[in-house]
């Protein structure tokens, strides 16, 4: 699909802009894991690189260690090998360049571009001024380059207090852009790193350091989100006052935001701090780690990204088309399976007690490649509580007292018999006669029934735990933050519903963690990878079968 960025990166490969050279950068910060936002911007800088046969990066933005920690730089890899992409050995930490970027900043120093400011944090914001008055001068501005070598020297080797000075850019504090208002670039922060240990007491800010670590890196092209385009100045201001010979353009891209999800890691973090989910893996969060444990493909999520499109105004996508996207590639890759999830007994009165047939069942009504399983029919049998109705209205068509059915890929089946539980009225049985002439599922005197169950055996299905999810969240935007409501005032109480006494087809007792079914008639679910175990079978719903995209589509002509 065309969009701005492919065509500017065409028009400079026409040009012969950067020697012909493509190659972009994946700058995550690791203090969090990655989310479905992230993964339109890895299909996009991976992606673009790819077909321009360049290279892109992973650079680990690893400025701020309060937040940082290997646990997430270890994720983030994962994730996006997962996703199916490849750095290859453009692996890469702004960290590595913290004593490159020092030397930087005494460039800056020595050409009178930066000084040391001792203005406190609400000074130095109070001098900012605002979006419709100027800032002030700091007093510290003046400074002498010497003076200001010595200082910054002495702020590298941990003279000063946390928070008691800065290093900042000497640019134009009445500038209309407020990033331009001597920036900070550098803080003293007595933290201790993941990778440079207590090496370091001062760290550089975002600003100051992505530009630089593109230029050294010999980035052409620098993506990143629509919230960047008031920093670019700055980032170009960096790299000219330093006449570095790597300048990338910087390009801005909107955001995906989705509708029922939050996506800000720091409310991710919340809600895996408060136990509010199971963790960052959680089936029900946005992250890659929970999208791959409910069950989704690294395929739907591409093809999710690159239907998205690349656009330059920010919008709210509707979840419906994620769900869209898995649904359509496990239509297709999915073997269909049975299971019921509230199960009634049924008993075939007419079937000899201790006789078994095995049936035989395709594993995809159109891909006959996919082979076939077989199912054993039984005396007892399993049938979804919903699929029967003492008293059905007009409308309901399956199985009623009085009324034949066919149970998927076996029999007609005819109730004739109810069994109640005396105290509470609960139907928990239901006695039925088969048609031994309608083996295979279909009659040979042409004789019609309106529904088609699925169903288990009783003696020979096996139990699971199978977890049904429904949206994170109730409001369809949860960010909007109005009144002082806290976003997760929406939390979906019911986002999570477990069901304990499933029974499934006994093939599935083979099926390997984060394997793939379509339970016909049900949905899609695919085996916990971390809560399945030898003894324990559990299922998460991926999505419904019901497709609510497509009528979205039609109504908003898509
Ligand atoms: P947060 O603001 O929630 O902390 P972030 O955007 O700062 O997240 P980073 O780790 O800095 O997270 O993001 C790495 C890259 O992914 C950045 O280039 C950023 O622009 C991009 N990115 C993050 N969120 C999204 C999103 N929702 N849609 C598209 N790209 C995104
Ligand atoms: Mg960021």
């Amino acid at each position: 699909m065309i969009n701005f960025i492919r065509n500017i990166i065409a028009e400079d490969l026409k040009a012969n802009k950067n020697g012909g050279r493509v190659h972009t950068r994946f700058p995550p910060e690791p203090n969090g894991y990655l989310h479905i936002g992230h993964a339109k911007s890895i299909c996009l800088n991976f992606g673009l690189a790819a077909e321009s046969h360049g290279l892109c990066n992973l650079r680990f933005d690893d400025t701020n260690p309060s937040k940082e920690s290997t646990e997430y730089i270890e994720s983030i890899k994962s994730d996006i090998k997962w996703l199916g992409f490849d750095w290859g050995d453009g692996l890469f930490y702004t960290s590595d360049y913290f004593e490159k970027l020092y030397r930087y900043a005494v460039q800056l120093i020595k050409k009178g571009k930066a000084y040391v400011c001792d203005l406190s944090p609400e000074e130095i914001r109070e001098y900012r001024g605002t979006l419709t008055e100027p800032g002030k001068d700091s007093p510290y501005c003046k400074r002498s380059a010497e003076e200001n070598l010595d200082l910054f020297e002495r702020m590298r080797a941990g003279e000063f207090e946390e928070g008691s000075r800065v290093l900042r850019a000497k640019i134009d504090m009445s500038s209309p852009n407020l990033n331009m208002r001597d920036p900070v670039l550098y803080r003293i922060l007595r933290i201790p790193h993941h990778r440079t240990g207590d090496k370091w007491c001062i760290y550089p800010m975002y600003d100051y350091a992505h530009c630089l670590s593109d230029s050294i890196e010999g980035i052409t092209h620098s993506i990143c989100t629509l919230e960047f385009e008031d920093h670019r100045p700055l980032y170009d201001w960096v790299l000219d006052q330093l006449n570095v010979d790597c300048h990338p353009q910087q390009i801005e891209f909107a955001r995906l935001n989705l509708n029922y999800t939050v996506m800000s890691k720091r409310k991710l973090l919340e809600l895996v701090e408060n136990g509010h989910v199971s963790g960052w893996d959680d089936p029900r969060m946005p992250t890659l780690s929970g999208l791959r444990r409910r069950g989704y493909t690294p395929e739907s999520i591409r093809n999710f990204c690159e239907r998205i499109g690349v656009a330059k105004r920010d919008s709210v996508v509707d979840v419906a088309l994620l769900e869209h996207c898995i649904r359509e590639d496990l239509n297709q890759s999915a073997p269909r399976v049975m299971a019921v999830l509230r199960p009634l007994r049924v008993v075939i009165d007419n079937y000899p007690e201790g006789k078994i047939e095995e049936l035989d069942a395709p594993y995809h009504p159109d891909d006959p490649s996919m082979g076939s399983r077989k199912i054993p029919f039984s005396h007892v049998l399993y049938i979804e509580q919903e699929d029967f109705l003492e008293d059905p209205p007009k409308k309901f068509f399956r199985l009623a007292p009085g009324r034949e059915v066919r149970l998927r890929y076996a029999y007609y089946i005819t109730c004739v018999d109810v069994v109640k539980d005396k105290r509470t009225g609960e139907v928990v049985e239901l006695h039925c006669t088969y048609d031994p002439e309608t083996r295979g599922g279909w009659s040979r005197d042409g004789r019609k029934v309106k529904a088609t169950l699925h169903w288990v055996s009783g003696f020979h299905s096996i139990p699971a735990e199978v977890r049904l999810y429904d949206h994170l969240f109730t409001k369809e935007n949860p960010n909007e933050e109005k009144d002082n409501i806290d976003f997760k005032t929406y939390l979906n109480p019911n986002s999570l519903e477990i069901l304990t006494s499933c029974r499934v087809e006994p093939v599935l007792a083979n099926a390997t963690p984060g394997s793939r079914y379509q339970f016909e008639r049900i949905g899609y679910f695919s085996v916990d990878s971390v809560d399945s175990s030898d003894g324990a079978l559990v299922f998460n719903r991926t999505v419904t079968l019901r497709d609510s995209w497509t009528k979205i589509a039609k109504r908003e002509k898509f």
